[in-house]
């Protein structure tokens, strides 16, 4: 009876959490999604293509159903990205071992962490080979030494604001970036905003922002980075704060950024992963 009760409330629980999330926003449409991928660059022969490990790190799960859900991200792009051809993965939860941060030329983080020295000088290492380093979310999020944090990845969210919802995201129109190649000028995600950031904008390259209520009460609005990416001398950083809700991951235009992203901060072709934009991905019925 106690393990009725027990699974009983269980299931309100759960109930309760999901009823707390928005409805799922409708899939896109795919012959305007082909569009965008259709402008990418030639992809590169696979004979040409360098070998890369790319290490998937994700932590303990932090928030509501179908929110922050790093093990199930961990769990579903371990496939998805083992597809590329000459990329091999590795994963790791909390953090990687010294062996993992040395293998990998590719890291990319989904988790919230308190990025301490010790953090921070592995991150250095993988910078100064020449590797790359993507984070995700609330990855962006880094309260005690913003400053430090900072100087690797450009810019540090210090929980200042967020916002649930509809979030525009704003392309910094440039002639030919690599990463936004054939994107729409708008992109609205059902999502999360976070602003503002600390750190220098001057410093990175800001690849797209968002307009959000800058002071509390008050009506005006400001435009805050949510998309940049950060070149080191050797080693490149590229963060995205989208990536509050699952169905995000799912989302072909969220995924393109992410995955164009990732090959930058690898020193790839941005296009090197536009295949698995699509992969398992619900389109809208045209
Ligand atoms: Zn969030």
């Amino acid at each position: 009876m106690k393990q009725v009760i027990g699974l009983a409330l269980l299931f309100v629980s759960a109930q309760l959490c999901a009823a707390d999330l928005p409805a799922a926003p409708e899939p896109r449409g795919r012959t305007e999604f082909d569009v965008v991928l259709q402008k990418a660059a030639p992809a590169i022969a696979i004979e040409k293509l360098r070998p890369l490990h790319i290490l998937l790190l994700a932590g303990k799960k932090d928030h509501g159903v179908g929110e922050h859900d790093y093990p199930l991200w961990q769990k579903n792009w371990t496939p998805l990205v083992s597809k590329l051809p000459k990329v091999t993965v590795d994963v790791a939860f909390t953090w990687p071992t010294p062996e993992q941060i040395k293998a990998a030329d590719l890291i990319v983080i989904f988790l919230h962490t308190k990025w301490d020295d010790n953090q921070l000088k592995d991150i250095d290492s993988v910078f100064a080979r020449g590797g790359g380093v993507v984070l995700l979310h609330w990855a962006v999020g880094a309260k005690e030494e913003p400053e430090k944090f900072a100087e690797r990845f450009g810019l540090a969210y210090t929980s200042g604001a967020y916002r649930h919802g509809v979030v525009d995201l704003k392309l910094t129109p440039v002639a030919d970036n690599p990463i936004t190649r054939g994107f729409p000028a708008m992109l609205s995600l059902l999502d999360e905003a976070y602003w503002p950031m600390v750190g220098d904008e001057s410093k990175v390259n800001v690849i797209a922002s968002a307009d959000e209520i800058a002071t509390k009460g008050s009506p005006l609005k400001k435009t805050f980075p949510q998309i940049w990416t950060k070149q080191h001398e050797k080693g490149r950083a590229f963060c995205m704060v989208p990536g509050h809700y699952n169905w995000s991951f799912n989302d072909p235009y969220f995924r393109l950024m992410l995955l164009r992203g990732m090959a930058w901060a690898a020193g790839e072709e941005a296009q090197r992963f536009d295949a698995l934009a699509m992969d398992g991905v619900e389109f809208k019925k045209e």
